[in-house]
């Protein structure tokens, strides 16, 4: 069993990651090293000259609060303020909509190409405050280019994704150690798109954004 702080600073130097978790059934912890992987992430983030403007369209407005909380989240989780709200949705990499017409499978679904978060109005309605505050972080976290982890192809790693991280889906409304490590270095291995090809993406009707400005999602 490893004393949790000495593995943490071991890692930090060589890109690695702790998860802590409970031992079962006892108080004590235990940390397990995990190296980050290609697998982790895809190619792009929604970033653009280092941040993320943001867009609540009116059927997300009663959102709001928690769409906040989280962004503040990850700014400070990433110790710089990465999540800006505009105004005006021309500006944005973002864009948050309310909708019904998501697979009932989903609470919430990002899409990093065309910049939108859907958020599942019949799960979110069904949500505590906590519950509604971790659909959006997590969601957030693919906007980095971090993938789901409960979707990790290591079955053992996966399991303990799905306990211990956000991306995982523990429905944590907390960024730990573990998250913020794994969005900063997602971050660097991801290319943000020129506004070129973003506008590109944006204008394409198979995408969320045009779905959304039509209706169909
Ligand atoms: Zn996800």
């Amino acid at each position: 069993m490893f004393k949790f702080k000495h593995v943490f600073v071991l890692v930090l130097a060589t890109l690695m990651f702790v998860i802590g978790f409970a031992a079962v059934g006892g108080q004590s912890s235990s940390a397990q090293t995990i190296k980050f992987t290609s697998a982790m992430h895809t190619s792009k983030n929604l970033t653009y000259n280092g941040t993320i403007k943001y867009y609540v369209k009116a059927d997300a407005k009663r959102y709001s609060p928690e769409i906040t909380y989280a962004t503040k989240k990850w700014n400070r989780a990433l110790g710089k303020n990465v999540f800006k709200r505009t105004t005006q949705i021309s500006h944005s990499r973002l864009v948050f909509t309310g909708t019904n017409k998501l697979g009932s499978n989903y609470a919430g679904v990002a899409e990093i190409n065309s910049g939108v978060i859907a958020l599942n109005t019949s799960w979110m309605s069904r949500y505590n405050q906590q519950k509604r505050r971790a659909v959006v972080i997590h969601e957030l976290g693919h906007t980095f280019g971090t993938k789901d982890l409960y979707a990790y192809p290591n079955a053992s790693l996966r399991s303990l994704f799905k306990k211990q991280t956000i991306m995982g889906g523990n429905y944590s409304s907390q960024i730990k150690s573990f998250d913020s490590k794994l969005a900063k270095w997602t971050l660097k291995k991801t290319r943000s798109m020129s506004q070129t090809e973003f506008r590109h993406y944006r204008s394409n009707a198979g995408l969320y954004y045009q779905q959304m400005l039509t209706g169909r999602l």
